[in-house]
């Protein structure tokens, strides 16, 4: 091989690969991706730009190139996705926290006027980035993560464990919020939070390479109409909630009427509320339970 190339040279060959694999922010990534691969900051890739990298150097980013050209996910190569604000680390186990799964967070503490020794269930708590946020800003709740997927609690756990609440999360394995049945929480649970699987069978050809391929299936696809774990969530939770209490739900484009349709539908929930996102899209469905509802599972 010729002489060693320069930082600043391998940085503008590696946008220009990114560019060619199709991806929109070609600029910013490579500096992402070769300030991971050289382990620099960011403004080293600029300051030490004449720099020559060693042959080992030019291993690791060529590497790490190749996969984001082939489409794997940014945050999976890098390891971590930041959410309200906080570092999580992300494996292809669990979903990629998404920056609208926020307003979930936001609209919990809005809404929630939780009193001490409040429960809290996160279904489907993928990363742990509702459950991790919300336990890292309340104190002195009972807060309970739940998912299906054992790996994807392993992952969870690491990041509470990362940001010291490890303790303050009761971590649950099973489908939706069966696994509360051993626990005495049946009418006294103050919040359920969920960002379900939303994707309906017909739109899985349509996502992103980067989605399609990389990001766990489990906690993306849900059923020919897309909206069958709110169905469920809506059904079930009335088991659960204490009365006044809140199902704060993440919802796909275009789903909200029909998902707040079945909420008004299935009875015992009132004060139905919709937030949109930033980007103009219905996104999360509050509903609180009614009081003096019988209960029934
Ligand atoms: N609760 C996690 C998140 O919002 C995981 C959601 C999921 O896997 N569907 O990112």
């Amino acid at each position: 091989m010729s002489e060693a190339q320069a930082i600043g040279k391998l940085l503008a060959s590696a946008q220009q690969t990114l560019e060619c694999a199709g991806i929109a922010n070609a600029a910013q990534e490579a500096r992402w991706l070769l300030a991971f691969a050289l382990e620099m900051k960011h403004h080293e890739l600029v300051s030490r730009s004449e720099q020559p990298v060693t042959a080992e150097q030019l291993t690791r980013v060529l590497s790490v190139l190749q996969r984001r050209e082939a489409r794997e996910p940014l945050q999976y190569i890098l390891g971590s996705q930041e959410f309200c604000g906080l570092d999580f680390s992300v494996t292809p186990a669990v979903l990629i926290p998404r920056p609208e799964t926020e307003l979930l967070v936001q609209e919990t503490l809005r809404e929630g006027g939780f009193e001490e020794g409040a429960v809290l269930v996160d279904v489907g708590t993928g990363s742990g980035c509702v459950a991790v946020t919300l336990a890292t800003i309340l104190g002195g709740m009972r807060i309970f993560a739940l998912d299906c997927s054992q790996d994807a609690l392993k992952v969870a756990r690491k990041n509470a464990e990362r940001h010291g609440v490890i303790d303050k999360i009761i971590w649950l394995e099973g489908d939706l919020l069966s696994p509360l049945m051993e626990y005495s929480v049946a009418g006294a649970v103050d919040a359920i939070i969920s960002n379900p699987p939303y994707i309906a069978e017909s739109e899985w050809a349509d996502l992103q390479p980067e989605v399609r391929a990389y990001e766990p299936r489990s906690a993306l696809l849900a059923g020919p109409k897309g909206i069958e774990f709110h169905e469920r969530l809506i059904h079930d939770s009335k088991e659960f909630l204490a009365p006044g209490g809140l199902l704060v739900m993440e919802v796909g484009q275009g789903q909200l009427p029909v998902v707040q349709r079945m909420a008004v539908e299935a009875g015992g929930y009132t004060g139905l509320q919709t937030v949109t996102d930033e980007a103009g899209i219905e996104r999360v469905l509050i509903a609180r339970r009614a009081d003096g509802e019988p209960r029934h599972g």
